[in-house]
Protein backbone atom coordinates (compact mmCIF):
# COMPACT_ATOMS: atom_id res chain seq x y z
CA UNK A 1 0.00 0.00 0.00
CA UNK A 2 1.11 3.63 -0.84
CA UNK A 3 -0.53 7.12 0.16
CA UNK A 4 -0.04 10.07 -2.85
CA UNK A 5 -0.25 13.17 0.26
CA UNK A 6 -0.72 16.05 -2.40
CA UNK A 7 -4.28 16.89 -2.19
CA UNK A 8 -6.58 16.18 -5.17
CA UNK A 9 -9.92 19.07 -6.11
CA UNK A 10 -12.83 18.75 -7.41
CA UNK A 11 -15.20 21.95 -8.81
CA UNK A 12 -15.80 22.76 -4.72
CA UNK A 13 -12.42 23.44 -4.02
CA UNK A 14 -11.63 26.47 -6.00
CA UNK A 15 -12.62 29.58 -7.77
CA UNK A 16 -11.42 31.65 -10.57
CA UNK A 17 -9.78 34.73 -9.91
CA UNK A 18 -10.47 37.60 -11.55
CA UNK A 19 -7.76 39.61 -13.59
CA UNK A 20 -7.93 43.07 -15.08
CA UNK A 21 -9.17 43.02 -18.64
CA UNK A 22 -9.61 45.40 -21.53
CA UNK A 23 -12.91 43.27 -22.49
CA UNK A 24 -16.02 45.44 -22.17
CA UNK A 25 -18.55 42.81 -23.12
CA UNK A 26 -19.82 39.62 -23.16
CA UNK A 27 -20.85 39.73 -26.22
CA UNK A 28 -16.91 40.15 -27.47
CA UNK A 29 -15.93 36.72 -25.93
CA UNK A 30 -16.07 33.51 -28.85
CA UNK A 31 -17.05 30.24 -27.27
CA UNK A 32 -16.14 28.47 -31.03
CA UNK A 33 -13.13 26.52 -30.65
CA UNK A 34 -10.86 24.88 -33.47
CA UNK A 35 -9.63 21.62 -32.76
CA UNK A 36 -7.07 18.98 -35.63
CA UNK A 37 -7.42 15.29 -34.33
CA UNK A 38 -4.05 13.63 -34.12
CA UNK A 39 -4.91 10.39 -35.11
CA UNK A 40 -7.64 10.88 -38.09
CA UNK A 41 -5.76 13.69 -39.23
CA UNK A 42 -8.92 15.44 -39.41
CA UNK A 43 -10.40 19.26 -38.39
CA UNK A 44 -13.29 20.30 -36.10
CA UNK A 45 -15.43 23.58 -35.13
CA UNK A 46 -17.88 24.30 -32.93
CA UNK A 47 -18.47 25.02 -29.29
CA UNK A 48 -16.80 22.87 -27.07
CA UNK A 49 -19.53 21.59 -24.97
CA UNK A 50 -21.33 17.97 -25.35
CA UNK A 51 -24.49 15.91 -24.06
CA UNK A 52 -23.63 12.54 -22.91
CA UNK A 53 -24.01 9.50 -24.01
CA UNK A 54 -27.02 8.62 -21.80
CA UNK A 55 -30.37 7.13 -22.68
CA UNK A 56 -31.89 10.08 -21.01
CA UNK A 57 -29.76 12.90 -22.36
CA UNK A 58 -27.96 12.40 -25.67
CA UNK A 59 -30.97 11.50 -27.81
CA UNK A 60 -31.77 12.21 -31.73
CA UNK A 61 -33.90 15.10 -30.49
CA UNK A 62 -30.94 16.45 -28.50
CA UNK A 63 -28.79 16.18 -31.11
CA UNK A 64 -31.10 18.32 -33.30
CA UNK A 65 -31.11 20.70 -30.89
CA UNK A 66 -27.62 21.58 -29.81
CA UNK A 67 -26.23 20.70 -33.13
CA UNK A 68 -28.22 23.92 -34.37
CA UNK A 69 -26.23 26.04 -31.85
CA UNK A 70 -22.80 24.12 -32.54
CA UNK A 71 -22.51 21.98 -29.55
CA UNK A 72 -22.16 18.40 -29.78
CA UNK A 73 -23.78 15.34 -29.03
CA UNK A 74 -22.80 11.75 -28.31
CA UNK A 75 -25.59 9.56 -28.84
CA UNK A 76 -26.59 7.11 -26.36
CA UNK A 77 -25.62 3.51 -27.39
CA UNK A 78 -28.97 2.17 -27.53
CA UNK A 79 -30.90 3.28 -30.76
CA UNK A 80 -31.00 0.10 -32.79
CA UNK A 81 -29.34 -0.14 -36.63
CA UNK A 82 -32.58 0.64 -38.14
CA UNK A 83 -33.46 3.79 -35.97
CA UNK A 84 -29.82 5.52 -36.87
CA UNK A 85 -31.03 5.02 -40.50
CA UNK A 86 -33.79 6.54 -40.14
CA UNK A 87 -32.69 9.22 -38.11
CA UNK A 88 -29.73 9.88 -40.38
CA UNK A 89 -31.98 9.99 -43.65
CA UNK A 90 -34.01 12.79 -42.55
CA UNK A 91 -31.22 14.84 -40.61
CA UNK A 92 -29.77 18.25 -41.51
CA UNK A 93 -26.99 18.46 -43.70
CA UNK A 94 -23.97 18.73 -41.69
CA UNK A 95 -25.20 17.04 -38.16
CA UNK A 96 -22.75 14.51 -39.00
CA UNK A 97 -20.05 17.27 -37.30
CA UNK A 98 -21.94 17.30 -34.14
CA UNK A 99 -22.98 13.88 -33.29
CA UNK A 100 -21.03 10.78 -32.56
CA UNK A 101 -22.11 6.91 -32.24
CA UNK A 102 -21.43 5.43 -28.60
CA UNK A 103 -20.40 2.06 -29.09
CA UNK A 104 -19.01 -0.45 -25.86
CA UNK A 105 -15.83 -2.89 -26.47
CA UNK A 106 -17.97 -6.44 -27.05
CA UNK A 107 -18.28 -8.18 -30.21
CA UNK A 108 -21.97 -7.03 -30.31
CA UNK A 109 -21.08 -3.54 -30.48
CA UNK A 110 -18.73 -3.26 -32.78
CA UNK A 111 -20.91 -5.47 -35.83
CA UNK A 112 -23.44 -2.63 -35.02
CA UNK A 113 -20.54 -0.01 -35.39
CA UNK A 114 -20.12 -1.35 -38.66
CA UNK A 115 -23.42 -2.09 -39.59
CA UNK A 116 -24.40 1.67 -38.66
CA UNK A 117 -21.16 3.26 -40.67
CA UNK A 118 -22.09 0.62 -43.66
CA UNK A 119 -25.31 2.56 -44.53
CA UNK A 120 -23.84 6.11 -43.28
CA UNK A 121 -20.53 6.29 -44.23
CA UNK A 122 -20.78 10.59 -43.11
CA UNK A 123 -20.64 9.49 -39.85
CA UNK A 124 -17.44 10.47 -38.61
CA UNK A 125 -17.07 10.26 -34.49
CA UNK A 126 -16.99 7.68 -32.67
CA UNK A 127 -17.19 7.16 -28.80
CA UNK A 128 -15.91 4.11 -27.65
CA UNK A 129 -17.40 4.11 -23.72
CA UNK A 130 -16.68 1.74 -20.83
CA UNK A 131 -16.61 2.76 -16.79
CA UNK A 132 -13.27 1.68 -16.41
CA UNK A 133 -10.87 2.39 -19.02
CA UNK A 134 -8.02 1.03 -17.19
CA UNK A 135 -8.37 -2.23 -19.11
CA UNK A 136 -6.01 -4.51 -21.49
CA UNK A 137 -9.08 -4.98 -23.70
CA UNK A 138 -10.40 -1.80 -23.62
CA UNK A 139 -6.74 -0.49 -25.24
CA UNK A 140 -6.56 -3.35 -27.49
CA UNK A 141 -10.46 -2.43 -28.61
CA UNK A 142 -9.77 1.11 -29.63
CA UNK A 143 -6.72 0.21 -31.37
CA UNK A 144 -8.93 -2.26 -33.41
CA UNK A 145 -11.04 0.42 -34.38
CA UNK A 146 -8.40 2.60 -34.99
CA UNK A 147 -7.08 0.39 -37.74
CA UNK A 148 -10.87 -0.77 -38.82
CA UNK A 149 -11.79 3.44 -39.06
CA UNK A 150 -8.11 5.36 -39.89
CA UNK A 151 -10.41 8.51 -40.41
CA UNK A 152 -12.96 8.29 -38.53
CA UNK A 153 -12.25 10.44 -34.67
CA UNK A 154 -12.13 8.10 -31.87
CA UNK A 155 -13.57 9.44 -28.14
CA UNK A 156 -11.94 7.02 -25.68
CA UNK A 157 -12.86 6.56 -21.86
CA UNK A 158 -12.84 6.85 -19.36
CA UNK A 159 -10.13 7.49 -17.73
CA UNK A 160 -8.56 9.90 -14.97
CA UNK A 161 -4.60 9.92 -15.19
CA UNK A 162 -2.31 10.66 -17.19
CA UNK A 163 -0.40 7.51 -18.17
CA UNK A 164 -3.83 5.76 -19.07
CA UNK A 165 -4.96 8.86 -21.61
CA UNK A 166 -1.09 8.41 -22.73
CA UNK A 167 -1.91 4.69 -23.80
CA UNK A 168 -5.16 5.13 -25.17
CA UNK A 169 -3.89 8.26 -27.77
CA UNK A 170 -0.91 6.08 -28.42
CA UNK A 171 -3.92 3.25 -29.10
CA UNK A 172 -5.49 5.39 -31.59
CA UNK A 173 -7.55 7.77 -29.64
CA UNK A 174 -8.10 11.33 -30.52
CA UNK A 175 -10.24 12.27 -27.54
CA UNK A 176 -9.61 10.70 -24.23
CA UNK A 177 -13.11 11.19 -22.15
CA UNK A 178 -11.91 11.74 -18.13
CA UNK A 179 -13.98 11.22 -15.20
CA UNK A 180 -14.19 8.31 -12.73
CA UNK A 181 -17.10 8.85 -10.19
CA UNK A 182 -17.83 12.60 -10.44
CA UNK A 183 -21.30 12.23 -12.13
CA UNK A 184 -24.49 13.10 -10.30
CA UNK A 185 -26.16 9.58 -10.70
CA UNK A 186 -22.93 7.79 -10.53
CA UNK A 187 -22.15 5.64 -7.09
CA UNK A 188 -19.02 4.41 -8.21
CA UNK A 189 -17.49 5.82 -5.56
CA UNK A 190 -19.78 4.38 -3.14
CA UNK A 191 -20.13 0.82 -4.07
CA UNK A 192 -15.94 0.52 -5.01
CA UNK A 193 -14.10 3.70 -3.33
CA UNK A 194 -12.37 3.68 -6.46
CA UNK A 195 -12.28 7.72 -7.93
CA UNK A 196 -10.73 10.98 -8.38
CA UNK A 197 -11.29 14.51 -7.85
CA UNK A 198 -12.85 16.10 -11.36
CA UNK A 199 -10.59 19.23 -11.22
CA UNK A 200 -7.17 17.40 -10.60
CA UNK A 201 -8.16 14.59 -12.94
CA UNK A 202 -8.85 17.44 -15.89
CA UNK A 203 -5.60 19.09 -15.25
CA UNK A 204 -3.42 16.31 -14.89
CA UNK A 205 -5.14 14.04 -17.55
CA UNK A 206 -4.93 17.55 -20.17
CA UNK A 207 -1.40 18.23 -19.99
CA UNK A 208 -0.25 14.43 -20.72
CA UNK A 209 -3.03 14.65 -23.95
CA UNK A 210 -1.54 17.97 -24.93
CA UNK A 211 1.76 16.99 -24.65
CA UNK A 212 1.16 14.10 -27.06
CA UNK A 213 -1.13 16.52 -29.10
CA UNK A 214 -4.46 14.58 -28.32
CA UNK A 215 -7.71 16.15 -26.75
CA UNK A 216 -9.23 15.59 -23.63
CA UNK A 217 -13.63 15.92 -22.13
CA UNK A 218 -14.22 16.56 -18.90
CA UNK A 219 -17.13 14.05 -18.51
CA UNK A 220 -19.17 14.00 -15.44
CA UNK A 221 -19.39 16.44 -12.39
CA UNK A 222 -20.33 20.00 -13.31
CA UNK A 223 -23.87 21.16 -11.42
CA UNK A 224 -23.12 24.85 -12.22
CA UNK A 225 -22.21 27.06 -15.56
CA UNK A 226 -19.16 27.67 -12.87
CA UNK A 227 -18.40 24.42 -12.95
CA UNK A 228 -18.12 24.18 -16.66
CA UNK A 229 -16.26 27.28 -16.81
CA UNK A 230 -13.88 25.48 -13.85
CA UNK A 231 -13.48 22.37 -15.92
CA UNK A 232 -12.17 24.82 -19.25
CA UNK A 233 -10.30 26.88 -16.78
CA UNK A 234 -8.44 23.44 -15.97
CA UNK A 235 -7.41 22.93 -19.75
CA UNK A 236 -10.54 20.69 -20.59
CA UNK A 237 -10.71 20.96 -24.75
CA UNK A 238 -14.59 19.73 -24.32
CA UNK A 239 -16.83 19.35 -21.69
CA UNK A 240 -19.60 17.08 -21.12
CA UNK A 241 -22.76 17.35 -19.43
CA UNK A 242 -24.93 14.69 -18.20
CA UNK A 243 -27.35 16.08 -15.09
CA UNK A 244 -27.52 19.53 -16.98
CA UNK A 245 -28.43 18.24 -19.74
CA UNK A 246 -31.19 16.22 -18.33
CA UNK A 247 -34.84 16.88 -17.53
CA UNK A 248 -36.01 18.93 -20.99
CA UNK A 249 -37.92 18.20 -23.78
CA UNK A 250 -35.28 17.14 -25.62
CA UNK A 251 -33.79 14.47 -22.73
CA UNK A 252 -35.46 11.09 -23.18
CA UNK A 253 -37.98 9.52 -20.60
CA UNK A 254 -41.04 10.38 -20.18
CA UNK A 255 -42.74 13.72 -18.36
CA UNK A 256 -44.29 12.28 -15.15
CA UNK A 257 -46.96 14.28 -12.83
CA UNK A 258 -46.17 14.24 -9.40
CA UNK A 259 -48.40 16.60 -6.66
CA UNK A 260 -48.99 18.97 -9.60
CA UNK A 261 -45.66 19.61 -10.71
CA UNK A 262 -44.07 17.72 -13.85
CA UNK A 263 -40.84 16.03 -13.85
CA UNK A 264 -38.23 13.53 -16.01
CA UNK A 265 -36.52 10.63 -15.42
CA UNK A 266 -32.68 10.41 -15.22
CA UNK A 267 -30.90 7.66 -14.24
CA UNK A 268 -27.19 6.74 -14.73
CA UNK A 269 -26.54 4.15 -17.15
CA UNK A 270 -25.00 1.35 -15.08
CA UNK A 271 -28.13 1.93 -12.95
CA UNK A 272 -30.84 -1.30 -12.27
CA UNK A 273 -33.04 0.75 -14.04
CA UNK A 274 -30.60 0.86 -17.18
CA UNK A 275 -29.64 -2.57 -16.85
CA UNK A 276 -33.56 -3.71 -16.20
CA UNK A 277 -34.39 -2.47 -19.83
CA UNK A 278 -31.83 -3.00 -21.48
CA UNK A 279 -29.66 -6.30 -20.59
CA UNK A 280 -32.20 -7.74 -18.08
CA UNK A 281 -31.47 -6.64 -15.23
CA UNK A 282 -28.32 -6.78 -12.94
CA UNK A 283 -26.54 -9.95 -13.68
CA UNK A 284 -25.22 -11.51 -10.38
CA UNK A 285 -21.60 -10.42 -10.31
CA UNK A 286 -21.67 -6.90 -10.21
CA UNK A 287 -23.80 -4.36 -8.66
CA UNK A 288 -25.12 -1.54 -9.81
CA UNK A 289 -23.33 2.03 -9.94
CA UNK A 290 -26.05 4.37 -10.89
CA UNK A 291 -28.46 6.42 -9.65
CA UNK A 292 -32.87 6.60 -10.43
CA UNK A 293 -33.73 9.78 -9.98
CA UNK A 294 -37.01 11.83 -10.74
CA UNK A 295 -35.97 15.65 -12.43
CA UNK A 296 -38.29 18.55 -12.72
CA UNK A 297 -38.87 19.47 -16.16
CA UNK A 298 -37.09 22.23 -17.23
CA UNK A 299 -38.48 23.38 -20.50
CA UNK A 300 -36.60 23.45 -23.43
CA UNK A 301 -32.64 22.54 -23.51
CA UNK A 302 -31.94 26.43 -25.72
CA UNK A 303 -32.84 28.43 -22.48
CA UNK A 304 -30.68 26.12 -20.49
CA UNK A 305 -28.06 26.14 -23.00
CA UNK A 306 -28.22 29.83 -23.02
CA UNK A 307 -27.56 29.99 -19.22
CA UNK A 308 -24.62 28.17 -19.55
CA UNK A 309 -23.33 29.96 -22.30
CA UNK A 310 -23.81 33.26 -20.76
CA UNK A 311 -21.47 31.85 -17.92
CA UNK A 312 -18.90 31.24 -19.77
CA UNK A 313 -19.03 34.25 -21.46
CA UNK A 314 -19.08 36.15 -18.29
CA UNK A 315 -16.13 33.71 -16.81
CA UNK A 316 -14.09 35.25 -19.73
CA UNK A 317 -14.78 38.22 -19.60
CA UNK A 318 -13.73 38.56 -15.19
CA UNK A 319 -10.42 37.29 -16.28
CA UNK A 320 -9.86 38.98 -19.89
CA UNK A 321 -10.17 36.37 -22.45
CA UNK A 322 -11.34 36.98 -25.44
CA UNK A 323 -11.66 33.32 -26.69
CA UNK A 324 -12.91 30.47 -24.94
CA UNK A 325 -8.94 28.95 -26.01
CA UNK A 326 -7.40 31.66 -23.95
CA UNK A 327 -9.29 30.74 -20.80
CA UNK A 328 -7.12 27.97 -19.46
CA UNK A 329 -3.73 30.64 -19.63
CA UNK A 330 -6.04 33.53 -18.21
CA UNK A 331 -7.17 31.33 -15.37
CA UNK A 332 -5.84 31.39 -11.61
CA UNK A 333 -7.55 29.18 -9.32
CA UNK A 334 -7.87 30.30 -5.71
CA UNK A 335 -8.35 27.04 -3.15
CA UNK A 336 -11.38 27.84 -1.15
CA UNK A 337 -13.52 26.85 2.01
CA UNK A 338 -16.40 28.31 0.40
CA UNK A 339 -18.79 28.60 -2.73
CA UNK A 340 -21.83 30.42 -2.80
CA UNK A 341 -23.89 32.43 -0.26
CA UNK A 342 -27.44 29.67 0.15
CA UNK A 343 -29.22 31.98 2.98
CA UNK A 344 -31.54 31.99 0.37
CA UNK A 345 -31.54 28.25 -1.18
CA UNK A 346 -34.74 26.79 -0.11
P1 LIG B 1 -23.09 14.46 -14.81
O1 LIG B 1 -22.87 15.51 -15.86
O2 LIG B 1 -24.52 14.03 -14.70
O3 LIG B 1 -22.49 14.83 -13.48
O4 LIG B 1 -22.24 13.18 -15.28
C1 LIG B 1 -22.49 12.54 -16.50
C2 LIG B 1 -21.55 11.34 -16.62
O5 LIG B 1 -21.77 10.39 -15.59
C3 LIG B 1 -21.72 10.52 -17.89
O6 LIG B 1 -21.21 11.12 -19.03
C4 LIG B 1 -21.00 9.23 -17.51
O7 LIG B 1 -19.61 9.32 -17.68
C5 LIG B 1 -21.30 9.11 -16.03
N1 LIG B 1 -22.34 8.11 -15.79
C6 LIG B 1 -23.53 7.97 -16.41
N2 LIG B 1 -24.22 6.94 -15.91
C7 LIG B 1 -23.46 6.40 -14.94
C8 LIG B 1 -23.62 5.29 -14.07
O8 LIG B 1 -24.64 4.60 -14.03
N3 LIG B 1 -22.58 5.00 -13.25
C9 LIG B 1 -21.44 5.75 -13.25
N4 LIG B 1 -20.46 5.37 -12.44
N5 LIG B 1 -21.27 6.83 -14.04
C10 LIG B 1 -22.26 7.14 -14.88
Amino acid sequence: MRIEHDIKLGFKDVMIRPKRSTLKSRSQVTLEREFNFLNSNSNWKGVPIMAANMDTVGTFEMALELSQHKLFTAIHKHYSIEEWNKFLSEAPDGLEDYIAISTGTGKEDALKLKAVFKSNPKLKFICIDVANGYSEHFAEFVNQTRNQYPDKVIIAGNVVTGEMVEQLILSGADIVKVGIGPGSVCTTRVKTGVGYPQLSAIIECADAAHGLGGQIISDGGCTTPGDVAKAFGAGADFVMLGGMFAGHTESGGELVLRHGEQYKQFYGMSSSTAMDKYVGGVAEYRASEGKTVEVPYKGDVKDTLQDILGGLRSTCTYVGAQRLKELTKRTTFIRVAEQENQVYNS
